[in-house]
């Protein structure tokens, strides 16, 4: 016998048809009572086709052909990533966090850092989508590399953190392409700009230390030992290494002669090309200490490393190692602001999403007006951040094919720790205020929300706090003698005129 027939023989159907709340009291076992009303989520929609702005950027600037072709790849791109790469990135925090297996069973030291099956997944995506190839093939000329960024603006708020070893792995093709394409580093950057997920490697980028992240020129305690056969030997401790799983990695080290003589500061610092294992898998006289527990990025592995003896070779001319390894710098910067323009249009698009749901005080939030100000403040900073960011991915794309005038590059030179820094500040602000936007359930972890937050907390700390940044835009303006400053003014100046041209033009419609 059913327990429902057990506790109410008394009632018809016909009677519970009528009184259907009487039903459920009677029954207390039947079903638990958790209320009927349950909020709508907000979805994901194609953040292509969502990003009026993207699209009427790319209008006005993209030659019709470049346009016509991009356009179709970046829709594509888009829906991809509603059905297949959001849900991966989510994983790669949800499944399980990378974690450091130091012994086997026997007692061997191993060192093998584990991480979960999405996270793998986002490597062959990257590849198969080109995220790094497509500004190193150059198909769309000038145009390629704000393309590309234009996919990592889409891909990274469902990349599961991804987008960090890419950053990296895209700053790595850039340094080896500014130093000519050397013959012995022509292998790495093959693969570094591989499309095909089995050959395609990641990079990483190991120079804070202990002592130092922001100066290393005083920090970097790494011994290089150079051996007879040209290569070097590598001893020292790295204290942040991210996406240590990586396949390769540029490094700085201190260059010690042969009579174990070394050179203080900057000029005693060269960089380092390593793999980070041999070809039977075994690493490369490194130790991996410890993973680091973090805010936020935990999906990523961020490691300690001892360096004993890792087989390296000398990239940069001796000494030059800080002066070559900007070229990277200015890369992962730049990722870091789309990081940043992209998390912004992320929870600005998803609170927009919750706004036409959400039934508060008579009426949906978005007709609230004090909402609307609220969102259209944050839309202000979003839409700024993405200007300036597609500014300099622009200026980067005229320089990458030789087409940048001297104004250009020093705007490029100037914008670019700009974007970072106050693209970064911005995402932290203004993804704090989405989660406001969802009330409570802003703050709950399950709805993914948090982690935005923990993540965006990151990008005003690595590739350059705020005031090591600020010194550098000074530096900039010092070493060109206020020439970035007089580009600034220029383009400053254009814009102007152009938004004036138009005003007049339209008040002339108008009349
Ligand atoms: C999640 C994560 C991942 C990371 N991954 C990597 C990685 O893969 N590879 C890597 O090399 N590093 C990595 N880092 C390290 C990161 O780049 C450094 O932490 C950062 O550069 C700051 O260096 P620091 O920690 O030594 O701080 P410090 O340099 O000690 O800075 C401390 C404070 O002093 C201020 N300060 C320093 N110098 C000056 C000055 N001259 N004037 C005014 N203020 C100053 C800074 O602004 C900051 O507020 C990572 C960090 C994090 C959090």
């Amino acid at each position: 016998m059913s327990s429902k027939s057990a506790v109410s023989p008394a009632i018809s159907n016909e009677d519970s048809k009528s009184h259907p709340v009487l039903e459920e009291l009677r029954m207390p076992f039947s079903r638990s009572m958790i209320g009927s009303f349950f909020q709508e989520q907000p979805k994901l929609g194609n953040q292509f086709l969502e990003d009026a702005l993207l699209q009427s950027y790319l209008r006005k600037h993209l030659p019709p052909l470049v346009l016509e072709q991009a356009s179709r790849d970046l829709e594509r791109f888009g829906q991809r990533i509603v059905e297949e790469i959001n849900s991966l990135g989510r994983e790669c925090e949800l499944t399980y966090l990378p974690q450091l297996q130091q012994y086997d069973a026997w007692g061997c030291r191993i060192d093998r850092i584990i991480t979960c099956p999405a996270w793998k997944r986002m490597k062959e995506l990257s590849a198969e989508e080109g995220l790094i190839a497509e500004a190193y093939e150059r198909k769309y000329s000038s145009w390629s590399r704000l393309i590309q960024v234009v996919k990592l603006y889409l891909y990274s708020p469902s990349s599961g953190l991804f987008t960090c070893p890419l950053a990296m792995t895209d700053g790595a093709a850039k340094v080896i392409e500014t130093l000519g394409s050397p013959v012995a580093l022509q292998d790495a950057f093959k693969h570094l700009t591989s499309r095909d997920p089995n050959q395609f490697w990641t990079s990483g980028q190991w120079m804070t230390e202990r002592k130092g992240g922001s100066d290393v020129a005083h920090g970097t305690e790494t011994m290089a030992y150079p051996k007879p056969d040209g290569t070097y030997t590598l001893h020292g401790y790295k204290w942040f290494t991210s996406a240590t799983d990586s396949d390769m990695s540029l490094t700085l080290g201190r260059m010690v002669d042969e009579q174990g003589h070394i050179i203080q500061g900057t000029k005693g610092l060269s960089l380092f090309y390593l793999e980070v294992r041999d070809s039977k898998g075994q690493l490369n006289g490194i130790e991996v200490q410890r993973l680091k527990d973090k805010l936020g990025t935990r999906q990523v592995p961020t490691a300690e490393l001892l360096l004993d003896g890792v087989k390296a070779m000398r990239i940069s001319p001796e000494g030059r190692g800080v002066a070559s390894i900007s070229s990277m710098l200015s890369i992962t910067r730049i990722h870091n602001a789309i990081f940043s323009a992209a998390s912004m249009r992320r929870i600005i698009n998803l609170a927009r999403e919750y706004a036409s749901k959400r039934f508060v005080f008579g009426k949906l939030i978005k007709d609230h007006p004090l909402h609307i100000q609220t969102m259209a403040r944050m839309e202000v900073e979003a839409r700024g951040a993405f200007l300036l960011l597609m500014e300099v991915a622009r200026l980067l794309g005229l320089e990458e094919t030789n087409m940048a005038t001297e104004q250009d590059q020093h705007l490029l030179r100037l914008l670019t720790p700009i974007a970072k820094l106050y693209t970064g500040k911005q995402a932290v602000a203004v993804v704090s205020e989405g989660l406001e936007c969802f009330g409570g359930q802003g703050y709950m972890e399950d709805t993914g929300l948090p982690a935005m937050l923990r993540d965006a907390q990151v990008l005003t700390i690595w590739e350059g706090t705020t005031n090591i940044l600020s010194l550098d835009i000074l530096r900039s303006v010092i070493k060109s003698q206020g020439q970035v400053l007089s580009a600034f003014f220029s383009a400053v100046q254009v814009s102007y005129i152009a938004i004036t041209q138009l005003q007049v033009a339209k008040n002339l419609h108008n009349m």
